[in-house]
C-alpha cells in the first residue's frame, strides 16, 4: 500500500461526532406483511419491567465507551413502543438519565401506532419526558390500511393525530405511497389530508418489497416505477407548497422541526443502540466501530447485553458516510465528512469525481449536493463510493 493511500486511510478525530441513543422495543400487535424491521408479534403480556431492566443493563455495558459524552437525542422505536405503559416508559427514561448525561434540551421521540393511542397513555409518555411523537399512519384510506395489514382504521389514525398534537405538539406522521393498486389521486388525497392536520413533520415513504416479508414472498400488484416517481414528485410539490422543507429523501419539516435524531444518522453522527436487534455506531480517537444486539427478544432478555463491537475498515468509511449523507436534499459541507469519519477530504474525492461525471451530484465551493437525478438513483450514487477492489 502506498504512503499516500495509507495516510488517506488513517482515522483521527480531534473532536468526536455528536452522540444519540436509540432504544428498540421489538413487539407489535400483529406483523405487517411488508415489514422487515425486527418486530415480533406479541403473545400474551409483555415482559415490560424485565425488558426495561435489560435495556438499562445494556446502557450500563456501553458506558465505558462513552464516558463524558452527552446524549443529544433519544429515539424509542420498534416494533410498537406504544404497547409499553407510561410507567415503563418513565422507568426507562429515568434509568437512562441516571446513567447517561442527557442534555436538558434533548429531543426525545417515541413511535406510536394509532391503534394504541389513548389520551391517558399519551399524557403519561409526555410526563415521562417524551417530547416528540411519531405516528405510523401510512394512509387515510381504509382499503389501503387493510391491504397493508395495519391494525388501525383511518378514523383511529385521525383521532390519534389530534390527540398527539394536543399532547405533544411536536408530531411526525408517517405516510406511505406506491401501495397495492394505488392511483396517483389516492396517494394525493393521503398527502393532502396529512398536510391539513398541521403536524410540523411528515415523512412520505415508498412501499418497497423487502426480503423476508410476506409481500416479498407473495407480491401484491404495486404501481410501476414511473407511477411511484410521479407520486414522489406530487408529494414533494404538495408539501413544498404547504410550507414544508424537504430535507431528506422521505422527510419533510416545517421550519425548526427537522428531526434532530434522524439528522444525526444522516450526518454520520454517533449513536448507542440498545434493545433486541438494535445497531449503534461509535467513534474513538483512531477508529469508528459498530455494535449490534441479538435480534430475538427472548435471547436478548437472557443475554448479558454485551456483544463485541467491530471496527469499520477506514476504506469503507466513505461509502458508509455517503449511504447516509447522500440522502440529505441540501447536501453537506465537505468538512462534515472529515469531522464525522476522521478521514481527510481526499478520501472522498474519487467517488465525488465519478458521481459528478455521471451528474449524480454537484459541488459548490466546499458543499456537495445530490442532483435531482442523484436523488432518484440514490443507490447508483452511493455505490460509486464502495471501496475499490485491490
Ligand atoms: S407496526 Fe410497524 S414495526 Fe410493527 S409490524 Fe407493522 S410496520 Fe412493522
Amino acid at each position: 500500500m502506498s504512503a499516500v493511500l495509507r495516510d488517506l486511510r488513517r482515522v483521527r478525530f480531534d473532536a468526536l461526532p455528536p452522540l444519540s441513543l436509540y432504544v428498540h422495543l421489538p413487539w407489535c400487535v400483529r406483523k405487517c406483511p411488508y415489514c422487515d424491521f425486527n418486530s415480533h408479534e406479541r403473545a400474551g403480556e409483555l415482559p415490560e419491567a424485565e425488558y426495561v431492566a435489560a435495556l438499562l443493563r445494556d446502557v450500563e455495558g456501553l458506558l465505558p465507551q462513552v464516558w463524558g459524552r452527552r446524549i443529544r437525542s433519544i429515539f424509542i422505536g420498534g416494533g410498537t413502543p406504544s404497547l409499553f405503559s407510561a410507567k415503563s416508559m418513565d422507568a426507562l427514561l429515568a434509568g437512562v438519565r441516571s446513567r447517561l448525561q442527557v442534555e436538558p434540551e434533548a429531543e426525545i421521540t417515541m413511535e406510536a401506532n394509532p391503534g394504541t393511542a389513548e389520551a391517558g397513555r399519551f399524557r403519561g409518555y409526555r410526563d415521562a419526558g417524551v417530547n416528540r411523537l411519531s405516528l405510523g399512519v401510512q394512509s387515510f384510506d381504509d382499503a389501503m390500511l387493510a391491504a397493508l395489514g395495519r391494525i388501525h382504521s383511518a378514523d383511529e389514525a385521525r383521532r390519534a393525530i389530534e390527540l398527539a398534537l394536543a399532547t405533544f405538539g411536536n408530531v411526525n406522521i408517517d405516510l406511505m405511497y406506491g401501495l397495492p393498486g394505488q392511483a396517483l389521486a389516492t396517494a394525493r388525497a393521503d398527502i393532502e389530508e396529512g398536510i391539513r392536520f398541521g403536524t410540523p413533520h411528515l415523512s412520505a415513504y415508498q412501499l418497497t418489497l423487502e426480503p423476508n416479508t410476506v409481500f416479498y414472498a407473495r407480491p401484491p400488484a404495486l404501481p410501476g416505477e414511473d407511477a411511484c416517481a410521479d407520486m414522489q414528485q406530487m408529494a414533494e410539490e404538495a408539501l413544498g407548497a404547504a410550507g414544508f422543507e424537504h430535507y431528506e429523501t422521505s422527510a419533510f419539516a416545517r421550519a425548526g422541526h427537522r428531526c434532530r435524531h434522524n439528522l444525526n444518522y444522516w450526518r454520520f453522527g454517533d449513536y448507542l443502540g440498545v434493545g433486541a436487534g438494535a445497531h449503534g455506531k461509535l467513534s474513538f480517537a483512531d477508529r469508528v466501530t459498530r455494535h449490534e444486539r441479538i435480534k430475538q427478544p427472548r435471547e436478548y432478555l437472557a443475554a448479558d447485553g454485551t456483544v463485541a463491537p467491530r471496527e469499520i475498515a477506514p476504506k469503507e468509511l466513505p461509502f458508509e458516510f455517503m449511504l447516509n449523507a447522500a440522502r440529505l436534499v441540501e447536501g453537506f459541507p465537505i468538512e462534515l465528512f472529515c469531522a464525522h469519519t476522521g478521514l481527510q477530504a481526499l478520501a472522498l474525492e474519487p467517488g465525488l469525481r465519478k458521481a459528478e461525471e455521471k451528474q449524480l451530484l454537484v459541488r459548490a465551493g466546499r458543499g456537495v449536493r445530490p442532483t435531482e437525478r442523484g436523488r432518484r438513483f440514490l443507490n447508483d450514487l452511493v455505490a460509486l463510493f464502495l471501496p475499490a477492489a485491490e
